[in-house]
C-alpha cells in the first residue's frame, strides 16, 4: 500500500534535474554547467571528470543546482574523484576572494590549490613507500639467494632503514623485498624522524631574551581571532627563535600552523631548525618538491593532520582545516607576488586567509614593505618592535665609499680591498654583494662602440667567461662569446661593468691563500648545491662570499663580519617608483648579514652619490626612519600604498596593436574616480620578440577599481582580438 502512495506521489512531482556549474583548469573566464546522474553526490570544492569537446576533463564543483541557461542540452558528470571536496569550504572561499581580487579566472585559481596530481585527474591516494629494517639472521638465506643476501647486507648500512623506493633505487627488485619479508628477515617499521632529536628538546621553549620576551608579549594570541601584527625585527634580532616561541606556546598538538617563507630562505637550516623544536610535525611545501611528496603533504593537510607548514608563497592556498595561526617571514620580499598567470601576492592573500579563518597574522620584517608599515602607522596592523639584536651581536656601521675618482680593481676600490684583507688576517669572513650574475653586464668594443645585444630583446647580453657565452637574462638566447667585435672586427672588444664572476676572478687573485665563495643563480643550479656552500661558510674558516641576492637574504653568517657592497647606484634613478624601497631594503639586508656573530660588522657601500640623501639615511643605520621619508613621498605622489594601483600589459609582434588594445580599455576606463598613465611601451619594451606595453590605472577607492577592472576584463574576454595579441592584469604590481 505504501508503495502505492509512493507511486502517486512520484507521479505527481515533476522530474528536476540536477545541474552543477563546474570550473576547469583552462585561463577562461566562466564556468560550465553538467547535469548530475542521481547517483552521485555533489558539493561545492569536489573534483569530478566532466566531458568536455571529445575528451573528458577534471573539475572542480562551484555550484550545484544553479539554474542553467535556458534551451541548451546539458551533458551530464562522468563521475565525482572523491566523496569529499578537495577544496573545504574556507579554502573555497579564499581561492574565490582571490580569483575576484586579482581578476583571475576563477577555474584557474582553484586548481592552483590542488598538487600536480589531482589536476591531472589521478586518484587522491598515496603511493605507500614501506619502510623497512633489517631483523634476521642472513645465515638463514638458502646458497643461491645472492641478490637477496647483498639487499640484506645493504640495508644493514642503512641507519634506520630505507623505504622501498629507495631500495629499487639502489638496483633491488620488489620481489626480493618480498622473500626476505616472507623469511622474517627484514620487517616493517617507521621511518626515523629526520633531526633525531629526543622528546625532551623538542618539548624546550626556546629561551628569549628580554627584548624578544617583550616582542613575545605583544603578539596576538589565536584565542583571540583575527589580528594582524607586523612585527618589525632588525636583522639579526632573533625573529625566528621568536616565531618557534610563538608557536610553542599557543599551538597545541592538534592544531594547523602555517609559515611563508620566500624561496631561497627554505633552506635545510631553516627547516632543521623547526624540526628541532616540532620534529616530524614539520612539512615543507615549495616548487621543487616532487608530485610525490607534494600530494602526500597535500593529503596531511586536507586530512587535518597537524602539520606546521613551512612554505613558499602558493602554500597559503592549501586545504588547511585547522589552521590556528599565520607566520609571513620576510613579508616585504618581492618573491610574495607571482608575476605571470595567477598573478596573487601570498602575503595579502595569507591576511586575508587569517581573517577568514579568524586567527592571528605575523608580518616579520627588518625591511617591512611601504605597504605594511602604512597599515601599521594607519593602526590596522599592530607595530611590534624589536631593535636589538639577540645575544651579545651589535648592528652593523655602515659606511658610504664615494668611489667616483678612486682606481678600481675589478670594481673594487683600494679601502675595501684592504678592509677584506684585515677581516682575513683577523680570522673572519668577508661577503661582497654585486648585483649582477655572470663576468659582465655588457660585452662593448672600444674602436666603433658598438655593444652586443640581444636580437630579441631590448637588452644587452650578459658575458658569462665560465661558460664562454653571452647571454641574455630576459630570454633564452645565447651566443659564444668572441674575442673580435662582431661589428667591426676589432680587438678592443671588451667586457664593461662588475658581474659576480669578474668580481670572484679579482678577489681569487688578490687572495690566492683565501678560499672565494661564488652564490648566484648559476652556481646554485645543481639542487642542494647551496646547502653545501653554506655548510662551508658556517664551518666558520676565513673566506670571502661573492653573490647577488641570494646573499642578502635571511641568512644566518656568524663569521661574516664585513659586507662590501659594490655599488649601490642601481635603484637610485630608477623610473619605477618602488625602486628606492627595494633597494634601501636589499642594502640592509645584506648589511644584516655582518657581524651576527659575538664579533662586530662593518659594511662599506660603495657609490658615485654618496651625497644621495636615501644612502645618507641609510648609512644611519635605522630603516623606519628611511621608510617615513620614502612614505611620504609615495604620498605626495599619491602612489601606492596611499591609492590602489593596477597594470593592464599587453604584448603583441607590434608595438602598436599593443599600444593599440590598451587604448581601447583606456577609452573603457574614463571613469572620474580613476587615474590612468599611459598606454606607454614597458621598460623593456621588446622581450623574446614581443612588443610589450602598459596602462597603469590609480584610484584612491580599492572596491571601485575592482569592480571596474571586472567589467574592463568581461568586455575584453567578449571582443575578439587579432591573432597573437594578448593581454593580463596586475592588480597590486610589484613592478611597473
Ligand atoms: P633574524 O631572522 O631576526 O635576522 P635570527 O632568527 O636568524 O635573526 O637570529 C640571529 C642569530 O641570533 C641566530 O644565530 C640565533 O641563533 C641567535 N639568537 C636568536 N635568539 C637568541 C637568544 N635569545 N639568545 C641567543 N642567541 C639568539
Ligand atoms: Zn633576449
Amino acid at each position: 500500500r505504501i508503495g502505492r502512495y509512493r507511486d502517486t506521489f512520484i507521479a505527481m512531482e515533476p522530474h528536476v534535474p540536477r545541474t552543477a556549474r563546474i570550473a576547469l583548469n583552462r585561463p577562461i573566464r566562466r564556468l560550465f554547467d553538467y547535469l548530475v546522474p542521481d547517483h552521485i553526490a555533489l558539493q561545492p570544492g569536489q573534483r569530478v571528470t566532466v566531458p568536455f569537446g571529445r575528451q573528458s576533463a577534471t573539475g572542480l564543483v562551484v555550484e550545484t543546482d544553479a539554474k542553467p541557461p535556458e534551451g541548451i542540452t546539458l551533458k551530464p558528470v562522468r563521475s565525482a574523484a572523491e566523496a569529499w571536496p578537495a577544496l573545504p569550504p574556507e579554502t573555497f572561499r579564499l581561492l574565490s576572494w582571490a580569483s575576484d581580487y586579482y581578476q583571475h579566472p576563477l577555474g584557474e585559481c582553484l586548481f592552483t590549490a590542488l598538487p600536480p596530481a589531482l589536476r591531472r585527474g589521478r586518484p587522491a591516494v598515496e603511493n605507500a613507500d614501506p619502510y623497512w629494517q633489517a631483523c634476521g639472521d642472513p645465515a638463514l638465506l638458502p646458497g643461491n639467494a645472492t641478490r637477496q643476501r647483498e639487499l640484506l647486507a645493504w640495508l644493514n648500512r642503512q641507519p634506520g632503514g630505507a623505504g622501498s623506493k629507495q631500495i629499487v633505487r639502489a638496483g633491488f627488485t620488489q620481489s626480493q623485498i618480498r622473500s626476505l619479508q616472507e623469511k622474517e628477515l627484514i620487517r616493517e617499521t617507521t621511518p626515523p624522524t629526520p633531526d633525531g632529536v629526543t622528546e625532551e628538546t623538542r618539548n624546550r621553549i626556546p629561551v628569549l631574551s628580554p627584548a624578544q620576551q617583550e616582542a613575545a608579549n605583544q603578539l596576538p594570541s589565536p584565542d583571540n581571532g583575527f589580528a594582524t601584527a607586523l612585527l618589525f625585527g632588525i636583522t639579526g634580532s632573533g625573529k625566528t627563535e621568536l616565531y618557534l616561541h610563538y608557536l610553542k606556546t599557543h599551538l597545541d598538538d592538534r592544531h594547523q600552523a602555517l609559515v611563508l617563507v620566500p624561496e631561497i630562505n627554505l633552506t635545510p637550516q631553516t627547516v632543521a631548525r623547526f624540526q628541532f623544536y616540532f620534529g616530524p610535525r614539520i612539512a615543507v611545501w615549495h616548487s621543487a618538491l616532487k608530485d610525490s611528496e607534494r600530494l602526500s603533504t597535500w593529503l596531511r593537510i586536507r586530512n587535518g593532520e597537524p602539520v606546521i607548514l613551512i612554505g613558499t608563497r602558493s602554500a597559503v592556498l592549501l586545504p588547511f582545516t585547522d589552521l590556528k595561526t599565520i607566520v609571513v617571514d620576510e613579508e616585504h620580499d618581492s618573491s610574495y607576488k607571482q608575476g605571470e598567470g595567477f598573478r596573487y601576492s601570498g602575503r595579502d592573500t595569507a591576511v586575508y586567509r587569517a581573517h577568514l579563518n579568524n586567527c592571528p597574522v605575523i608580518l616579520g620584517s627588518a625591511t617591512p614593505s611601504m605597504e605594511s608599515y602604512h597599515n601599521a602607522l594607519s593602526g590596522k596592523y599592530a607595530l611590534i618592535r624589536l631593535e636589538e639584536r639577540a645575544g651579545n651581536a651589535r648592528p652593523p656601521t655602515i659606511k658610504l665609499l664615494d668611489i667616483r675618482s678612486r682606481p678600481l680593481e675589478g670594481g673594487l676600490s683600494r679601502p675595501a680591498l684592504q678592509a677584506i684583507e684585515k677581516c682575513l688576517s683577523n680570522g673572519q669572513q668577508a661577503l661582497v654583494f654585486v648585483n649582477r650574475r655572470g663576468f659582465a653586464p655588457v660585452m662593448m668594443c672600444f674602436d666603433c662602440g658598438h655593444m652586443v645585444e640581444c636580437p630579441h630583446c631590448d637588452t644587452r647580453l650578459t658575458y658569462h667567461r665560465r661558460d664562454r657565452a653571452m647571454r641574455c637574462h630576459h630570454c633564452d638566447f645565447q651566443t659564444a662569446a668572441t674575442d673580435h667585435c662582431p661589428k667591426c672586427d676589432g680587438e678592443a672588444f671588451k667586457p664593461v661593468g662588475q658581474g659576480t664572476e669578474r668580481t670572484e676572478d679579482i678577489l681569487t687573485s688578490q687572495f690566492p691563500d683565501t678560499p672565494v665563495v661564488r652564490v648566484d643563480r648559476d652556481s646554485t643550479q645543481r639542487k642542494g648545491s647551496i646547502q653545501g656552500i653554506l655548510e662551508k661558510v658556517n664551518s666558520g674558516r676565513p673566506c670571502i662570499l661573492v653573490g647577488t641576492q641570494m646573499l642578502a637574504k635571511g641568512h644566518d653568517f656568524p663569521n661574516v663580519t664585513l659586507v662590501i657592497v659594490v655599488n649601490a647606484d642601481g635603484g637610485l634613478f630608477s623610473v619605477d617608483f618602488r625602486a628606492p624601497e627595494q633597494l634601501i631594503q636589499t642594502l640592509l639586508q645584506v648589511s644584516g648579514r655582518a657581524g651576527r656573530g659575538k664579533k662586530s660588522g662593518e659594511v662599506l657601500v660603495q657609490t658615485c652619490h654618496s651625497d644621495h640623501p636615501l644612502l645618507h639615511s641609510l648609512a644611519e643605520g635605522h630603516y623606519l626612519p628611511v621608510a617615513d621619508q620614502l612614505l611620504t613621498e609615495r604620498e605626495t605622489g599619491q602612489l601606492p600604498p596611499f591609492r590602489a594601483m593596477a597594470i593592464f600589459r599587453a604584448e603583441a609582434e607590434t608595438m602598436e596593436k599593443s599600444l593599440q588594445l590598451l587604448d581601447t580599455i583606456k577609452q573603457q576606463a574614463r571613469y572620474q574616480q580613476i587615474e590612468i598613465w599611459g598606454p606607454l611601451p614597458a621598460l623593456i619594451a621588446r622581450r623574446a620578440d614581443r612588443l610589450r606595453a602598459q596602462l597603469v590605472l590609480l584610484c584612491s577607492n580599492r572596491k571601485y577599481l575592482n569592480h571596474t577592472l571586472g567589467v574592463l576584463c568581461e568586455t575584453l574576454d567578449q571582443s575578439r582580438l587579432p591573432a597573437g595579441l594578448k593581454w593580463a592584469i596586475d592588480v597590486d604590481p610589484q613592478e611597473t
